[in-house]
């Protein structure tokens, strides 16, 4: 019998999946449903601060057409929200009552953004503030896109990932823009106080003001009240701060739910074999991730399940690569070695240009990088992470080389040519340097390996990597 697979959200973490189900031909022997709420084609939530600022058209950040999906067979509702899963009739609900069986299903239904407890966000009407604004999907970025031609100032609430990406765009929009940040500095889960600082120099530069230390407490038709006295006159308020796993589905389904849908190696639910979450709402071992890389890998691990194999989801490999454009940050390894000091036993090595807006730091323990923060310059990412991965054991002289870039070592073209075949170059799809130097386009290589579609912040390599390879071919 045809196994019916049911993809319940068409985010960044089941557009990869199916793709891997196509790659393994599981279209052909199965039929698989994908069931999207958002009303657009996948697209790549990354680039959505590059929307916002104006470098990229919403179209261009589509990453798989419907075309796509009609060709190989999968069905694609894009605008429906499944509102059930009823698990003993192996069924889910769609918001019009329609029901949809399935013989495996997958959660992939990502974050949702939480409200920080501010006064007067909401209205009495219980709607947001018309100044507010949420920055999650494409139409919060189409919203906050329409306000800023009118708008002249900006408060951004949160100094994490999606704030610094918010404030930088909106400050090359030209809106004055102020950042509120609760922590002590900027970026706090993940990286410490001295790339944080390299951070606020890099959007001080833009004009972007940071408040660090600072909680907004309360909205007035002043403006944004902070907890320090301060309050800030704006136009828009755009709320990166707070989010969690989206995890009501499975919660109804009475599947187990800590932070998201509690999982196996197998990825698949401890309540239900033909239960699976993958990406930002699953919970392995303890942990969420909010990460493309690690929600890749999942995609892959699964698919792999999903046509037969026995793959298994470790979820040692923590990656998280950052992209806004200008504040280039990777981070490898456990976030309590990236944002604090050395533990015991533990060495740092790092490199650091705050004048020219780059950190390079290692956690060595026993040799071994065991956590590795770049802020600023990812010339080195490739082999720092070649290292990291295969936890190779370094000699005294050896992190420091790893960490030299252009000024004392090879430019960033000489260091991507030298890669290893085996060098990981795209951390969010995890292809290495000999699978992108057997494609003779970067096309190519986007299509077969989907490097570059992710963070994009591998694509200067990419490119580099085929040209050369494209010299080296006689003709
Ligand atoms: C602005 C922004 C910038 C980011 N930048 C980075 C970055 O630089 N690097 C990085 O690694 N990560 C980044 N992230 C995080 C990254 O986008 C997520 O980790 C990734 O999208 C997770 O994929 P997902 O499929 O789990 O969730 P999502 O991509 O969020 O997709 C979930 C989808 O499920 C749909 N859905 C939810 N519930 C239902 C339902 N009941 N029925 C039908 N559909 C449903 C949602 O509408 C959504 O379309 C960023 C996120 C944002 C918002």
């Amino acid at each position: 019998m045809t196994e019916r697979i049911v993809v319940v959200g068409h985010g960044m973490a089941a557009v990869r999946l199916v793709e891997e189900l196509v790659a393994r031909g599981v279209h052909r022997t199965g039929h698989i449903t994908v069931l999207g709420e958002e009303p657009h084609p996948p697209y790549n939530r990354i680039l959505l601060s590059a929307v916002l600022e104006g470098t990229h058209r919403p179209e261009a950040i589509t990453l798989r057409s419907p075309e796509w999906y009609a060709e190989h067979g999968v069905e694609l509702r894009l605008g429906t929200r499944v509102v059930d899963v009823h698990r003993e009739a192996r069924e889910v609900e769609l918001a019009d009552r329609q029901l949809v069986p399935y013989d495996r299903l997958v959660l992939a239904t990502g974050s949702i953004p939480t409200l920080p407890p501010i006064r007067g966000l909401v209205r009495v009407d219980g709607q947001l503030h018309e100044k507010v604004h949420a920055f999650r999907s494409l139409d919060d970025c189409a919203r906050l896109e329409r306000a800023v031609p009118s708008a002249r100032r900006a408060v951004v609430v949160g100094g994490g990932l999606l704030g610094l990406q918010v404030a930088r765009a909106l400050s090359v929009r030209g809106v004055e823009t102020e950042i509120v940040e609760g922590a002590e500095h900027l970026l706090r889960s993940h990286v410490d106080e001295k790339s944080g600082a390299i951070l606020r120099r890099s959007l001080t530069r833009l004009g972007t003001t940071v408040y660090t230390g600072a909680r907004a407490v309360r909205l007035t038709d002043d403006g944004l009240r902070l907890d320090n006295g301060y309050t800030l006159d704006s136009d828009l308020i755009v709320l990166t701060a707070g989010g969690r796993p989206s995890i009501n589905l499975a919660r109804r389904a009475g599947l187990s739910t800590r932070r998201g849908v509690v999982v196996e190696d197998t990825l698949a639910s401890v309540d239900d074999e033909r239960i699976h979450a993958i990406g930002d709402c699953a919970e392995h071992d303890g942990r969420t991730t909010g990460f493309v890389p690690p929600a890749w890998e999942q995609a892959e691990i699964l698919a792999d399940r999903l046509a037969g194999g026995s793959a298994n989801y470790d979820g040692h490999r923590l990656v998280a690569r950052l992209r806004a454009t200008g504040l280039d940050v990777a981070v490898l390894g456990d976030p309590d070695l990236t944002t604090g000091p050395a533990p015991e036993g533990a060495e740092v090595v790092e490199v650091a240009n705050p004048i020219a807006g780059s950190r390079r730091r290692l956690v060595i323990r026993d040799g071994v990088v065991v956590a590795a923060t770049l802020v600023g310059d990812l010339s080195r990412i490739g082999l720092i992470t070649q290292a990291f991965d295969r936890g190779t054991v370094l000699g005294d002289h050896e992190p420091g080389a790893l960490l030299m870039g252009y000024a004392a070592g090879p430019s960033p073209d000489q260091a991507a040519q030298a890669l290893p075949d085996d060098a990981e170059v795209c951390a969010c799809a995890g292809v290495s340097a000999g699978r992108i130097r057997a494609c003779t386009s970067v096309e190519e290589a986007r299509e077969t390996t989907r490097a570059t579609t992710g963070c994009g912040g591998c694509a200067s390599v990419v490119r580099t990597l085929i040209e050369n390879g494209l010299r080296a071919v006689p003709s």
